[in-house]
């Protein structure tokens, strides 16, 4: 047997891409009031032929150093709308997010390739969301608040991936209107209980407010972490308590299931 690699070759991503091995899972993100499902979050897999299902971390690093990111962004964006289209047609008015690399943002044609796409797919704009997250450091936005200028012009929806992070930062606010804004998973598990993590959560939620952003929470993993965001009047929750990553073929199964949970209990309100 041998040893899954923690990351893998510039060669072997590229091969992946072109042989239609990247896939898409997908994450909800649900109502914190109600319960109800309101989008997902797209987050590529790789199914490796030998080594089983591989986790981006192990390769969209490689994907950005390499020039690679572009053509792997392409490929979930086109999968991630046919997807939305899917489920619009069926009747679920979900929003999709989808997650882009600010080196993708250095592409001038970035902003017409997505418009382009959305057009093919009859998606509305108001559907997508695109998460953008610092990843690497750049000196010159100049090209990515353009890009994001545009794309916000046309009615997309930006949202800050990781808020609070050294990846994301509070000048991306400054210059962009943002929509939403998502906590990373780092403040929020256990932040009823840690002083830091709840200092972080709170001023996190306080700064979304005054900027009139929706607020995500990511890693809600467990009931008390739940009751902590509807104390905090938190918008929307997504985490391992409400439904991991999974394929688009699984999400009617998780939806029946997390309707009867939030039946038995779960969505009931706290007396006041
Ligand atoms: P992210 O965008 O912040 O996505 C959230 C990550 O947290 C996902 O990891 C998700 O599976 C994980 N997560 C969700 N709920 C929980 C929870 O309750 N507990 C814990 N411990 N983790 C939770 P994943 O799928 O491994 O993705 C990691 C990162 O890779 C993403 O972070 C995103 O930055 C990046 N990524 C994923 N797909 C893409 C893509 O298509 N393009 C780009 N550029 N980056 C991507
Ligand atoms: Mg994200
Ligand atoms: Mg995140």
């Amino acid at each position: 047997m041998h040893e899954t690699p923690r990351t893998y070759s510039p060669v072997a991503v590229c091969r992946a891409i072109a042989n239609g091995e990247l896939v898409n899972y997908y994450q909800p993100k649900v109502d914190v009031v109600t319960g109800a499902w309101h989008g997902v979050e797209t987050l590529v897999r790789w199914r490796h032929p030998n080594d089983g299902l591989v986790f981006p971390d192990q390769f969209i690093g490689v994907a950005e150093n390499h020039g690679l990111i572009d053509d792997l962004t392409r490929v979930v964006l086109v999968e991630a709308l046919a997807q939305a289209r899917r489920w619009h047609d069926s009747g679920l008015a979900l929003r999709v997010a989808v997650n882009v690399s600010m080196s993708n943002l250095i592409q001038l044609d970035f902003a017409d390739f997505v418009l382009d796409q959305l057009l093919q797919s009859g998606v509305a704009a108001q559907d997508l969301i695109l998460e953008v997250t610092e990843s690497r450091l750049m000196t010159d936005l100049r090209t990515p608040l353009d890009i994001l200028t545009r794309l916000r012009l046309k009615h997309i929806s930006l949202s800050i991936d990781d808020f609070g992070t050294g990846h994301s930062s509070l000048s991306q606010l400054r210059d962009i209107a943002f929509n939403e804004l998502k906590i990373d998973r780092g403040f929020v598990h256990n932040a009823s209980q840690d002083k830091t993590k709840y200092a972080i959560f709170t001023a996190s939620l306080g700064i979304a407010r005054q900027f009139a952003m929706k607020t995500v929470a990511e890693g809600v993993e467990d009931r008390a972490d739940w009751e902590f965001l509807r104390q905090q009047d938190c918008d929307l929750a997504q985490g391992y308590f409400v439904a991991k990553a999974m394929p688009a073929a699984d999400l009617p199964l998780w939806l029946a299931e997390w309707t009867a949970r939030c039946a038995a209990g779960l969505d009931a309100k706290t007396p006041v």
